[in-house]
C-alpha cells in the first residue's frame, strides 16, 4: 500500500488517481486544512496531521506501508516571507516527525514533492538539477532542507527516496473528477480564468518590464496527470533500484504570463482584462527546466506537451467547479 500525505489536494489526488489506474493501493492522510475530501475518490482516507505522531504510529502498525508520497506541505511564497516559522513547522519539522515514524517502522521508500524554488534566481537556462541551490524565499529553504536530510539519511540508513522538482502544474483530470482548487488561489491560470468567466474583473500582471521579450515572466507549466505519471515511474525506480535521485519534472517551454493570458482568450473564446501591477518580491524572469535526466533514467516523457491543451483542461474544470458551487 502507497501512503499519500496531503492526498487531498490538487497535486496529490491526481497522483492518487493515476496509482489506482495502475492498480497500486493507496491510503490517503490529509489535515483538510487547503484539501478536499471529496477529491479522495480512491483508496482509503484517514483524516489527520503529521504532526501527530501517535496516529502515524497506527497508521505504520495497522497498514502494510511500502512507499510514502509526501504532498502536506504549505506553498504560498510571500506567506512563507511573512511567517517563516509556519513553514519550517509544517514543511520541515512535521516532515522530519514523518521521517522518524518511517525509519522507526522500516517503512523506506519516499517520494518528496520539491520545487524549482530550490534553485533560487536561474544562472543557467534551462534549468538542470546540478544548478546552484540558492533559495530566495523560507517556503523554498524548507523544501531544500528536507532534501538535506533525506540525502543524509539515504546515506546513513536504509532508506531511499525520490525528490521530485515541479515547475508549474498546470491543468486537471480530463475526466473532470478532480482538478485546481485553492483557497486562496494564487496561481496564473485559474486567476486568468477567473477573469474570463468573469469571476473577477481583471487579471493583474505582475511585472511588464521583466528582461523577456514581451517584458513579463516566463514559466514551465506541466500538466498535473504528467507529474503524477512520474511520482509513478518514481515509485518503480524505487523499487527497481534501491537507489535515491533527483529529477526536474517541466516541459522545457516557457510561456510568458501574456502568452498564457492570450492563450486563455483564444481557449475561451472570451476577452480577458488585465491591469499591471508591480512585480512580485522574489519571482525571477525565466524559469524553465530540462527534464532530460527523467526522461533518460526514468523513461518519463510528458503527454501534455501542449499549452492549449492543458489551459482547456483547466477551464472545463473551472467552468464545472463554479457551476457546482453557485448551484449549493
Ligand atoms: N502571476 C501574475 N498574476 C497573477 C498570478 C501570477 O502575473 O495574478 C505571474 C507570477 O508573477 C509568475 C507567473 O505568473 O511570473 C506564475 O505564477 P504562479 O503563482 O502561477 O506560479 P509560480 O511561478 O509562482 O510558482
Amino acid at each position: 500500500m502507497i501512503l499519500i500525505v496531503g492526498g487531498a489536494g490538487y497535486i496529490g489526488s491526481h497522483i492518487n488517481k493515476v496509482l489506482h489506474e495502475h492498480g497500486e493501493e493507496t491510503l490517503v492522510l490529509d489535515n483538510l486544512s487547503y484539501g478536499h475530501e471529496e477529491f479522495v475518490k480512491w483508496g482509503e482516507f484517514i483524516e489527520g496531521d503529521i504532526s501527530d505522531t501517535s496516529l502515524l504510529e497506527e497508521i505504520f502498525e495497522k497498514y502494510d506501508v511500502d512507499a510514502v508520497m509526501h504532498f502536506s506541505a504549505f506553498t504560498y511564497v510571500g506567506e512563507s516571507v511573512e511567517n517563516p516559522e509556519k513553514y519550517y513547522i509544517n514543511n520541515l519539522k512535521n516532515t522530519l516527525n514523518l521521517l522518524i515514524t518511517m525509519k522507526k517502522h522500516g517503512v523506506n521508500k519516499f517520494i518528496f514533492s520539491s520545487t524549482c524554488a530550490v534553485y533560487g534566481e536561474p544562472k543557467t537556462l534551462p534549468i538542470t538539477e546540478d544548478h546552484p541551490l540558492n533559495p530566495v524565499n523560507p517556503y523554498g529553504n524548507s523544501k531544500l532542507m528536507v532534501e538535506k536530510i533525506l540525502e543524509d539519511y539515504s546515506k546513513a540508513y536504509d532508506f531511499k527516496y525520490v525528490s521530485l522538482r515541479y515547475f508549474n502544474a498546470a491543468g486537471a483530470d480530463p475526466d473532470m473528477e478532480i482538478g485546481e482548487w485553492h483557497q486562496p488561489e494564487t496561481h496564473l491560470i485559474p486567476l486568468v480564468l477567473d477573469a474570463a468567466s468573469g469571476r473577477t474583473e481583471s487579471v493583474s500582471i505582475f511585472g511588464t518590464n521583466y528582461p523577456t521579450p514581451d517584458g513579463t515572466c516566463i514559466r514551465d507549466y506541466v500538466h498535473v496527470l504528467d507529474l503524477a505519471q512520474a511520482h509513478y515511474k518514481a515509485l518503480n525506480y524505487l523499487k527497481n533500484n534501491n537507489k535515491s535521485e533527483i529529477f526536474n519534472l517541466g516541459n522545457g517551454n516557457g510561456f510568458s504570463v501574456q502568452e498564457i493570458i492570450h492563450t486563455c482568450e483564444e481557449v475561451t473564446g472570451l476577452e480577458i482584462n488585465t491591469q499591471e501591477a508591480s512585480p512580485r518580491p522574489g519571482d525571477p524572469p525565466v524559469l524553465v527546466g530540462s527534464s532530460l535526466k527523467a526522461n533518460e533514467i526514468l523513461g518519463w516523457d510528458p503527454e501534455w506537451s501542449d499549452i492549449n491543451d492543458i489551459i482547456s483542461t483547466a477551464w472545463k474544470w473551472h467552468q464545472q467547479l463554479y457551476k457546482k458551487s453557485t448551484q449549493s
